[in-house]
């Protein structure tokens, strides 16, 4: 096991400068290090279908209810700050990102006097991915004022999903903000040309991935991990390392 000051280092080594700087990069680094909400070393096959060696799990953070007041608090306090426009629904996906949804809204309300409800998207069980219809019982009335919100972005797919699901409302889309993103700059442009929402992000990770065909890890025959099997362990699974090499074995 790395000693816990070497992961630290490499978890401030990929973080880029980001958008939303409400909470201190200290704070953040707390978060990421108690967590091991990032797995370093791993062979990771995406929901976009590229390989890394590096994934992000916001499971991890998930367990503590303290770090997802501060982050719902950071991205609320940003919005207030950048918006000034009222907000009727924050939107996210089945999942994590709900939990994220809830806890901003409930912010918005008690801090800044808003009167938000907050709503979910279905999402494809196999690859985790935004679908475009809500969940059962919810509906997004015409004109309302929507925030989206997720936990993270690979490519920002699932965002432009949400975004397209409220407009199918006629809701008007004020915002978009994830806790971590690591699309790469050419995929936040072709969010922006397709929906004028500019993608804000609280953590911009420089992760890299690479397509199966030039994947150094598949030529050492080292075993993969689908993402979808990461998403079925609980938090404390994944603090053993045995976990990760057995569900390698499975995949392979
Ligand atoms: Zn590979």
């Amino acid at each position: 096991m790395p000693n816990p000051t070497d992961y630290r280092m490499r978890v401030e080594e990929i973080l880029r400068d980001s958008s939303v700087k409400s909470i201190d990069r200290e704070i953040i680094s707390d978060i990421l290090d108690q967590s091991r909400a990032i797995i370093f070393d791993g062979h990771f096959n995406l929901i976009n279908g590229m390989h890394t060696d590096t994934f992000f799990r916001f499971a991890q953070i998930l367990q503590y209810p303290r770090f997802i007041t501060k982050i719902s608090e950071g991205i609320a306090d940003w919005y207030s700050a950048t918006y000034k426009i009222n907000i009727d629904v924050v939107l996210s996906t089945e999942g994590p990102g709900m939990v994220l949804a809830y806890e901003i809204s409930s912010i918005l309300n008690k801090k800044y006097k808003m009167k938000s409800t907050a709503m979910f998207s279905d999402r494809d069980p196999a690859t985790g991915k935004p679908r475009n219809s809500l969940s059962e019982g919810f509906s997004i009335k015409s004109r309302k004022k929507v925030l989206v919100v997720n936990d993270i972005t690979t490519t920002t797919t699932g965002i432009a999903t949400l975004i397209a699901l409220a407009k199918s409302y006629n809701a008007k889309v004020i915002a978009a903000c994830v806790f971590a993103s690591r699309a790469v700059e050419e995929e936040k442009a072709m969010l922006y040309k397709k929906t004028k929402i500019v993608l804000a992000e609280m953590i911009d990770l420089k992760i890299q991935q690479w397509p199966k065909y030039d994947c150094h890890l598949c030529k050492e025959n080292m075993p993969i991990i689908y993402s979808r099997d990461l998403q079925m362990l609980t938090a404390c699974d994944m603090n053993t390392p045995e976990i990760l090499s057995e569900l390698a074995r499975n995949a392979a």
